[in-house]
């Protein structure tokens, strides 16, 4: 049995219709899977999925409307049949230093990030307990670990993120489902390039602090997602895994 094949399976990716989301959406079609990609901008859902070919859907979803989260899902398995995979990875950034943040932008973050990543997995819950068991991926990021200046309300969720997965996974064990999320270090992105037009010598200061030398790419958080999408990873479950060139484990 190969540990990787998800030929068979149904997987749901909030943002899969660019950066992190896309990447991860390309390897798990490459890896067998029917793939739907949601995200609100629905020329870039078209793209993505003719990007993604095969069997591959777009769906237009905020996934800050709770009614469209529930809408999402029953769409995906109204189109594949069922639903075994959702990698939670829809996230925004709004940069500025704490003091200045207003209620609203506070909100918007921690809606996007934190409460989102919740109702996808609420909403996804109960048709991978219907098919027995699934796997679940969240996306952190290095503010799992370490703090942001110019992003307090991002640090916050990406923290409680990794708190959430770890306590899916116990809750949900005993069904079957697995809930791991996935660190990614500085990764060549429209997010990232924002901060590197905001923030004056964020590429060097990148570049300097991650060992492997270079800017990751969104392909590679494919090789991590498959594995957590697949049967090799059926009894790893509530775990965070950096994926950064060393970023997280460098003191330079
Ligand atoms: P991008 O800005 O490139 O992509 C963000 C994606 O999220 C888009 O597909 C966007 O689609 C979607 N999205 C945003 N808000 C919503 C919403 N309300 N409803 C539905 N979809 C939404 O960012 P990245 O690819 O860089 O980031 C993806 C994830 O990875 C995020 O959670 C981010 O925090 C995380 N991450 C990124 C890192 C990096 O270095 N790039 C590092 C660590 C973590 P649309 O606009 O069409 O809605």
């Amino acid at each position: 049995m190969n540990p990787f094949d998800l030929k068979g399976k149904v997987a749901l990716v909030t943002g899969g219709n660019g950066g992190i989301g896309l990447g991860i959406a390309k390897g798990l079609a490459g890896a067998g899977a029917d793939v739907a990609i949601a995200g609100r901008n629905a020329a870039k859902n078209a793209a993505a999925v003719k990007a993604l070919g095969g069997r591959a859907i777009g769906i237009a979803a905020d996934v800050n409307d709770p009614a469209q989260v529930k809408r999402m899902v029953a769409d995906t398995v109204s189109a594949f049949g069922g639903l075994d995979i959702l990698v939670a990875n829809a996230g925004i950034n709004i940069r500025k230093p704490p003091q200045d943040y207003t209620v609203d932008e506070w909100r918007q973050v921690i809606d996007t990030n934190l409460n989102s990543v919740f109702a996808c997995c609420q909403a996804a819950y109960p048709e991978m307990k219907r098919r027995g068991g699934g796997k679940i991926v969240t996306i952190g990021s290095m503010t799992s670990i370490f703090g942001l200046a110019l992003g307090s309300a991002y640090a916050s969720t990406k923290g409680a993120v990794v708190q959430l997965t770890k306590s899916l996974a116990i809750a949900w064990a005993k069904d079957n489902i697995q809930v791991n999320s996935i660190l990614p270090g500085w990764i060549d992105t429209d997010l990232t390039r924002g901060a590197r037009q905001q923030i004056p010598g964020l590429n060097e200061r990148i570049l300097q602090g991650t060992p492997a030398g270079r800017w990751g790419e969104p392909a590679d958080l494919a090789g991590t997602a498959v594995f957590f999408c697949g049967r090799g990873s059926d009894f790893v479950t509530g775990t965070a895994l950096p994926v950064d060139g060393g970023y997280s484990s460098s003191i330079f």
